[in-house]
């Protein structure tokens, strides 16, 4: 039986986590825009995070601000029935992104959360993206080598 009514339902589905979200998809054409060489979703990697360049060790996470819960963001209220059965999904939502993210730094990785919300302007995601792309990679492994 379905715990949910159908409006329900459809609301869930409608919010429901997909690989190919339209906002991933966003950023993504961003980034081919700009001629740079990426990988998506690499199961080896902790969190699989959206996209990755592999030579930089970066990753960037297009993050929903619902499922994610964007502090301070509109889109990121908890709806009404159930309460607290979404407060603790998404809080464990929130902890599986705070260990995935220290353990891509432990890992050597630089990491880029890209809230869904902030994505309207063209201009300043490759801004964005460029700016965290440019950064050295400076991690304790690595910083041996150079
Ligand atoms: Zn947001």
């Amino acid at each position: 039986m379905d715990i949910f009514t159908k409006e329900k339902r459809s609301w869930v589905m409608s919010r429901v986590k997909n690989r190919d979200t339209k906002p991933e998809l966003l950023v993504r054409t961003t980034i081919r825009e700009m001629g740079i060489h990426f990988r998506t979703s690499p199961k080896n990697l902790p969190g699989k995070p959206d996209i990755v360049l592999g030579p930089q060790k970066k990753a960037i996470f297009v993050h929903g601000c619902f499922w994610h819960h964007h502090n301070g963001c509109g889109k990121a209220t908890l709806p009404k029935n159930n309460a607290r059965w979404w407060q603790e999904k998404i809080s464990q939502n929130e902890k599986r992104d705070r260990r995935v993210n220290r353990m891509l730094l432990k890992q050597g990785w630089r990491t880029l959360v890209l809230w869904e919300c902030r994505l309207r302007d063209p201009a300043k995601l490759s801004q964005v993206i460029r700016h965290f792309i440019a950064q050295k990679r400076i991690t304790p492994y690595h910083a041996r080598f150079n």
